[in-house]
């Protein structure tokens, strides 16, 4: 980090968000995997490993097809239901796409947005996701956006303008208070689904970054939002990351998929609890 950046880091609307104790959140996104039984079996073990606890909120994200079983298995715990994805259009000739309010209609409480397979994969750009986070919102949805770099920029110095850049995109259509009902998370690109996981130091850095631009345009978002860390977390790297001060919880992919490591990886959230 710069002398230059280290002044910005301890900006004065920064100073005031830092101590804020914010639930921490631990999300499970199972992607496209999983049949009706191994899923409604994952989903039947979490129910059972966290029936007692309330201190760190957990949310699944189930594939479209598997929310109904997922939500009825679901009934009576305190794991909450998200989507992977969702349309921006309310109904209408849109073959094979999902709305918000189709998705409300079922108890979505969150619905990932700008994930970066969607990016990458499914070319989704930076007017399409903002309006997705819009959508989730009119359907009384919580949007988690999804920012982060590719190595190439990581590499190139470019992490901190690539991540204003998305998240800015967003907040210029949907305003700053739109993040009070909203989650952000931080998954660098070169740490999703490749084993490699951002150190907590370079982790806390960008979540730092990540803060210090909301709470310059409101110390209250600054001071209530959500920051989760994505990208390779699993059970053995869960704890270093979530001890830090920015990093509010996980976005875990292939590790969310065992039943055992995810159950872990909330208890070490838990530990920012106590
Ligand atoms: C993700 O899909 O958001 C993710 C972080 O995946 P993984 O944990 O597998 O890297």
């Amino acid at each position: 980090m710069s002398p230059k950046d280290q002044i910005r880091y301890n900006h004065a609307s920064y100073t005031k968000v830092k101590f804020t104790m914010r639930k921490p959140l631990v999300a499970g996104n199972w992607k496209m995997n999983g049949s009706l039984k191994d899923v409604g079996a994952l989903a039947e073990s979490l129910k059972k490993g966290l029936a007692h606890q309330s201190q760190v909120e957990v949310a699944v994200f189930p594939s479209f097809i598997h929310i109904p079983q997922v939500e009825q298995i679901l009934t009576g715990s305190p794991i909450v239901w998200g989507a992977q994805d969702l349309y921006i259009g309310q109904s209408g000739a849109f073959t094979g796409e999902v709305s918000g309010s189709m998705l409300a209609d079922l108890g979505c409480t969150y619905v990932l947005v700008g994930h970066s397979e969607r990016r990458q994969v499914f070319h989704e750009d930076l007017g399409l996701i903002s309006a997705k986070f819009k959508a989730a919102q009119n359907a009384n949805i919580r949007p988690i956006l999804c920012v982060g770099e590719t190595l190439e920029e990581r590499e190139n110095g470019k992490t901190e303008e690539i991540i204003k850049e998305q998240l800015n995109s967003v907040i210029e259509a949907s305003g700053i208070e739109a993040f009070k009902s909203a989650v952000v998370a931080y998954e660098p690109v070169w740490a999703i689904g490749t084993g490699k996981t951002a150190s907590p130091e370079q982790a806390q850095e960008v979540h730092a970054f990540i803060r210090w631009l909301f709470a310059k345009q409101s110390v209250d978002v600054g001071n209530s939002l959500r920051i989760l860390y994505g990208g390779s977390v699993k059970a053995d790297n869960a704890q270093g990351l979530f001890a830090k001060p920015d990093i509010d919880g996980g976005l875990v992919g292939g590790a969310s998929l065992d039943a055992a490591g995810f159950l872990a990886i909330v208890k070490a959230a838990l530990q920012k609890t106590e």
